[in-house]
């Protein structure tokens, strides 16, 4: 049976900062991923945002990681070359009765400190953006776009360089604790048992069920899972608009928004669709009945969308642990402290800002640790 300091459970872009925090620390890394390649779930099925953490509650996990996440991630990827922008973005009201809510969600980005957001009348954001319908509009500079699969492979790169070692095609399929130690089992075409010291759960949608998977793991401590899938159409053309828009939030999402990826191409969304379940294999499939609403939603704020220009894209699902009416849970890294088992890091609820907060979890997690192997 082979023993290692530390296991992560999960390849996207959170378990590999994770890997990458845990190996430059001096650890022992092995990654366990289920599917064939990495970030192949939600890292790579996202808007590729770098949020600015403007929308979220002060004080919560989510606000601090995005923030202190997104430094983090322009300098990252400046000195490590991952393809990115900082493009800024509006954010508008189409009508006036949105403006009070426009003027809270600028309130709540100088509460949580990010105070290069501004109000610009409608005027000023047709100048930089003349395709656009708004009566007034928040600015945020220091909004971006990134490769995602590009800092992914970077992690990777660095987790790999300190001796990290990732098993694709091994899902998680059992574990047991005791000793202070992890018995794991690992599926796949080559089932094996290995014995960690350390075990973090960063399976994303599937990190609840990861956390069952636990021989004795207090049920209570496992969040209720919920599904939220995002769909996205692209623009056929090129887009009218240089920078990232997006209305003001609707429930469980931050509305039908443009971003941009690095090549200049659009896309929009993502919508929000709750869904029951997700099996065994995730359904991504977008349904092309959905256009009319994508239609709907973006001429509220560019009204020349021509007929036909928008074709279905991609889906992504929200690993959500509260539900449609509830106010929005924050990211949970539950540590010994949460639940009484030493050595385990379970990461819950890591929607987005997840990308952008990415080195700022990985920190939380690593400290967590610290002392514990
Ligand atoms: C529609 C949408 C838009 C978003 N937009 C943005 C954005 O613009 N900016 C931003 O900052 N964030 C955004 N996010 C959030 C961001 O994408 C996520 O927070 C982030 O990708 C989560 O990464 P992860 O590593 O936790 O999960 P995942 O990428 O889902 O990775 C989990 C991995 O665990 C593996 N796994 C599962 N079970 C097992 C098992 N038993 N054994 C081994 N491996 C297992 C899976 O195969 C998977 O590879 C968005 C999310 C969604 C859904």
């Amino acid at each position: 049976m082979d023993r290692v300091e530390c296991v992560v459970v999960g390849a996207g872009v959170v378990g590999l900062a994770i890997a990458r925090a845990l190996a430059l620390a001096g650890r022992e890394v092995v990654i366990l991923e289920a599917e064939d390649a990495i970030g192949t779930h939600t890292s790579s099925r996202n808007s590729e945002v770098i949020h600015a953490g403007i929308y979220y509650p002060k004080g919560s996990l989510k606000t601090r990681a995005c923030i202190a996440g997104r430094i983090r991630l322009y300098e990252y990827c400046a000195g490590h070359g991952v393809p990115h922008r900082r493009c800024g973005k509006l954010i508008v009201a189409t009508h006036e009765g949105q403006v009070p809510e426009l003027r809270e969600i600028l309130k709540k980005a100088h509460q949580n400190s990010v105070t290069d957001v501004v109000e610009i009348p409608a005027a000023e954001a047709l100048r930089m953006e003349p395709a656009l319908h708004c009566v007034a509009a928040l600015h945020s500079p220091s909004t971006g776009i990134i490769d995602s699969h590009a800092l992914m492979l970077a992690y990777l790169g660095d987790a790999e360089a300190a001796g990290t070692m990732l098993a694709l095609k091994s899902p998680l399929i059992g574990c047991s604790f005791s000793s202070g130690k992890f018995v794991l089992h690992v599926g796949g075409e080559a089932p094996t048992e290995i014995t960690a010291k350390t075990l973090i759960n960063s399976a994303g949608l599937r990190a609840p069920s990861v956390a069952r998977l636990i021989a004795g793991f207090p049920p209570d401590k496992i969040p209720r899972e919920l599904y939220a899938k995002g769909n996205y159409y692209s623009l056929t053309g090129r887009p009218p608009f240089s920078r990232l828009v997006y209305p003001v939030p609707e429930p469980g999402g931050l509305g039908v928004h443009v971003t941009l990826d690095l090549a200049g191409q659009a896309r929009f969304g993502p919508d929000v669709e709750w869904v029951e379940r997700i099996g065994r294999k995730t359904d991504y499939a977008v349904d092309p009945r959905r256009a009319d609403r994508f239609y709907a939603a973006i001429r509220r704020y560019w009204p020349a969308l021509p007929d036909g220009a928008l074709a279905p894209g991609y889906a992504g699902i929200r690993p959500k642990i509260s539900g449609p009416g509830e106010p929005a849970a924050d990211f949970v890294v539950q540590g010994p402290a949460g639940h009484g088992v030493p050595g385990l890091v379970n990461l819950f609820g890591i929607e987005s800002p997840g990308l952008t907060a990415s080195l700022a979890l990985a920190d939380d997690v690593a400290g967590i640790l610290k002392d514990q192997i």
